[in-house]
């Protein structure tokens, strides 16, 4: 790691202050726990020359939840959404990403907000600055070829962010201010699949908050993911289900992943198994959607077709759990 680079650190107080900071310097940048941010500036990724923190905004960290749904603000910490006995009970697929991102350390400051705007990551990418300077710049930094894929022209850096698949079987929307005001949209429309542009939000925006309906009656959840150190590590695959049923009939089935594509998505195809019991055929086209829909590309030291497999068996072992069929 190299010296933190010299910046202006501005801390505004209200949204709007935060978004006009934005907006006024370019490649100025939202700093919230900085767990991601400042690493990646220490292996000297981008060069932020100011860094506009939005710890003080009022009422950023607001989590409200009650029977119409819920409301968490992007301030909200990791640790807190972790510990949340009302949402472990409502939608505990939430609660469990939440516990699994990063050490206890990083979950006292790191925010929901930084979860989902997370940078997308790949093992030419996240190196220090002499390592890529001697292996060569790619497509995502400084550089115009991509080593995972070198006759392509995109960049396949995945998105590993924990939090966004369980958000996203829930029917998650987002609050999003920016220099025009607020605009809500749904959460996988703030996601690209492009690593190097895999967020849709302008430069000066702030994602200010994530929204989230009331929970369908009797739907169960969970999220489970594979990763290099059981301790601390991001997901190579990461699944979060929303189930509701019993082993005979699936009412409802939402499945979503993360850390296999450059932006976290949702299974298309469950409808087709809605009406139908937990049994062998069904498991075996939960697990060949999966297989089918997700990208793993050479961006880990774990071998792509490793984490295909894995995110597939990780659907259809959640599957099983939540509907009982468990052995
Ligand atoms: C050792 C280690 C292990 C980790 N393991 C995991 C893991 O297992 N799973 C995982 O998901 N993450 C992991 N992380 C990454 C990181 O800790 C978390 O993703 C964390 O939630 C990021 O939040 P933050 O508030 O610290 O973000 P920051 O670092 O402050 O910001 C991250 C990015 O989001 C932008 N940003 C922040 N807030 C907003 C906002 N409200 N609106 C718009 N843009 C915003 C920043 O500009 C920056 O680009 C790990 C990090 C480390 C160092
Ligand atoms: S996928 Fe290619 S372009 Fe993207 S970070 Fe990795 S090596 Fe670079």
């Amino acid at each position: 790691m190299e010296r933190l680079p010299d910046f202006t650190l501005q801390r505004p107080t209200t949204l709007a202050q935060a978004v006009s900071l934005l907006a006024q310097t370019e490649g100025a940048r939202a700093l919230a726990g900085g767990t991601d941010l400042v690493p990646n500036r220490r292996d000297g990724i981008g060069a932020p020359p100011v860094l506009v923190d939005l710890s003080g905004i009022a009422g950023f960290a607001a989590l409200d939840v009650d029977d119409a749904g819920v409301r968490i603000g992007a301030g909200v910490t990791i640790a807190r959404l972790a510990s949340h006995a009302r949402l472990a009970r409502s939608h505990r697929a939430i609660v469990e990403a939440a516990a699994t991102i990063a050490g206890p350390g990083h979950r006292s400051v790191a925010t929901v907000g930084g979860n989902l705007c997370l940078d997308t990551r790949c093992v030419y990418y996240n190196q220090s600055e002499w390592w890529r300077r001697s292996n060569g710049y790619c497509l995502k930094h400084r550089g115009d070829v991509c080593h995972v894929a070198p006759t392509g022209e995109r960049c396949h850096a995945a998105f590993m962010g924990d939090l966004a698949p369980a958000l996203l079987v829930f029917g998650a929307s987002v609050e999003i201010a920016g220099p025009n005001g607020t605009r809500e949209a749904r959460l996988d429309q703030l996601y690209r699949d492009d690593g190097r542009a895999h967020l849709a939000l302008e430069p000066a925006e702030i994602l200010a908050a994530v929204r989230l309906p009331a929970p369908q009656a009797g739907a169960r959840s969970g999220y489970r993911k594979a990763r290099p150190r059981g301790a601390i590590d991001f997901p190579l695959a990461g699944v979060a289900v929303r189930y509701a049923g019993d082993a005979r009939r699936i009412d409802a089935l939402d499945i979503a992943l993360t850390g296999t594509n450059s932006q976290p998505f949702r299974v298309a195809g469950s409808a087709a198994w809605v009406g139908r019991p937990v049994d062998d055929a069904v498991l075996a086209e939960i697990g060949k959607a999966v297989q089918k829909q997700v990208a793993p590309m050479r961006t880990t030291l774990v071998a792509a077709n490793w984490r295909r497999q894995v995110a597939s068996v990780h659907a259809q072992r959640l599957v099983r759990e939540l509907a009982g069929t468990a052995p």
